[in-house]
């Protein structure tokens, strides 16, 4: 009997023991067992259709990037990660831009046509109609520097050696309410009539615009194009000269959004680890598409695989630390301002923010690697703000043997690609960043930036290692130290 019910008893324990094993393998799925869910033919299939066609190169504010951010909102559902903003996947926001849609340009009676006689930029030219009796030539070496009272007056420089951008800049500084460009050779490229995007109204009322040499001699009382001794000889002063200028210009709202779902912890609830990437590119130019597939469809694939990685481990029994973001951002191309709005008006507190993995580029080679050597991806950003990056990157790599390329880390690279992705914005609050990136070729901002160019097997690796990475910082103990606030990067 006690033999019998020792035997018995052994056979619960063993029974016992096989299921906690069991259950402790599925409780402890680990980060490179995960990362293998990661597949070359799982990247291609998104990315197939975030660069695909129907989407028309995503620009933001356009049916292509609303198409874009409904795809990834459709694949957090499914991945049945919750909506990062009140209950919606969406965080919309509002940009405005100006469009100018005809200008004409009288002197003394005389019309001028655009883009033929004058050029214009939306951002500089009046809201209806601008009118002068006179003018006020001030040479053509104008700058901030000069002792002529300008204030008030609408200024006429020829071109000389220093520059209009500069000159007009110094009109403004200087007080006065516009300058007219005199060019040399006339501006090949058409006239400039979409403003950028911002986040609020023109309200510039400074104008300025570049005329050829024939409306130049105009504006200063000539009856024909001075020779360029004559303009040499012009004297500095008021002229006058009957200007009669408009533009219909609009500012035109641009609804856009950027989408935010997250993985919820069940311990470090307050705490977050954010893995970013920018959903837009720019869109259809003259009936082109810019597919963007490398940037930043490569970036926004990575994102949505590194979610559907977590959301597998945690089918298996996994649950983070702490709660971890996935955020796809939009107007990256044109200024960093889904991030900047994010930046501005952040859902997670940034200060409880540990780190932004951000993803912008990570499916080509850039030139200087080839053959053999293009097992690599440039790492940007880990010798800023915080100690616990560069090591944490380093004993993931141990997996993968991969050559992480710091040379941008440079402060006195030209290229200053710390600055010119979404990162940047979570970086100027504080949070320390890594910036994951396969540098720029050919095909960048180009229309041949397709899927077919993309080297999956690569992107795998590198999205696996930014998956390992994000593990490693959503389950350590602690938030990453920010002990380096000396090499926080001031001004972009
Ligand atoms: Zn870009």
């Amino acid at each position: 009997m006690h033999i019998l019910k020792l035997i018995n008893m052994r056979k619960i324990f063993i029974v016992l023991l096989s299921l906690s094993i069991g259950f402790v393998n599925a409780q402890t799925m680990d980060a490179n067992t995960a990362a293998k869910t990661i597949t070359a033919a799982g990247l291609k299939k998104h990315l197939s259709i975030i660069a695909g066609e129907e989407m028309q190169g995503r620009e933001t504010g356009t049916e292509g990037e609303r198409k874009a951010a409904s795809y990834l909102v459709s694949q957090y559902k499914q991945m049945d990660l919750t909506p990062g903003n009140a209950g919606s996947y969406r965080m919309p926001f509002s940009l405005f831009q100006d469009k100018v849609t005809a200008s004409s340009l009288k002197v003394n009676g005389t019309s001028y046509t655009l883009d033929k006689d004058f050029w214009i930029s939306a951002a500089a030219a009046p809201q209806k109609s601008f009118t002068s009796p006179e003018v006020f030539y001030v040479g053509a070496e104008f700058n901030d520097k000069s002792t002529l009272d300008v204030r008030g007056k609408l200024l006429i420089s020829s071109e000389g050696k220093e520059r209009a951008m500069s000159k007009t800049m110094a009109a403004q500084k200087l007080g006065a309410i516009g300058i007219i460009n005199i060019a040399k050779t006339n501006p090949t490229m058409p006239s400039n009539l979409s403003g950028r995007l911002a986040f609020a109204a023109n309200t510039n009322t400074f104008v300025s615009m570049t005329v050829s040499k024939t409306v130049g001699a105009a504006l200063l009382g000539g009856t024909k194009e001075f020779s360029d001794q004559e303009w040499e000889t012009i004297p500095v002063g008021k002229y006058n000269a009957a200007i009669e200028w408009s533009a219909d210009r609009t500012s035109v709202t641009i609804a856009s959004a950027n989408v935010i779902a997250y993985m919820p912890s069940r311990e470090k609830t307050d705490e977050y680890l954010f893995i970013t990437s920018h959903y837009d590119h720019e869109g259809v130019k003259n009936g082109v598409i810019y597919y963007g597939a490398d940037d930043d469809g490569s970036g926004t694939t990575g994102v949505l695989a590194i979610a559907e990685a977590f959301a597998k481990a945690r089918k298996k029994g996994f649950s983070p630390k702490r709660n971890i973001v996935f955020m796809n951002v939009s107007g990256e191309e044109k200024g960093l301002l889904g991030s900047k709005y994010y930046g501005d008006h952040p859902i997670f507190p940034m200060e409880k923010t540990t780190a932004d993995l951000n993803i912008d580029m990570i499916g080509r080679i850039d030139p200087t690697y080839k053959g053999d050597s293009m097992n690599y991806v440039y790492v940007i950003g880990e010798d800023k703000l915080s100690s616990d990056l560069q090591p944490i990157t380093d004993k993931v790599n141990k997996n993968y043997n991969m050559e992480l390329d710091r040379r941008y880390n440079d402060p006195k690279d030209p290229n200053r690609f710390y600055y010119r992705s979404d990162h940047y914005n979570f970086a100027a609050k504080g949070v320390p960043v890594i910036f994951y990136f396969n540098g720029t070729h050919a095909d960048y901002h180009k229309p041949t930036d397709r899927v077919e160019k993309i080297n999956f097997d690569l992107m795998e690796k590198r999205t696996r290692i930014i998956f390992e990475t994000a593990w490693e910082m959503a389950t350590r103990e602690d938030m990453l130290k920010r002990d380096m606030p000396l090499n926080m990067p001031a001004t972009r």
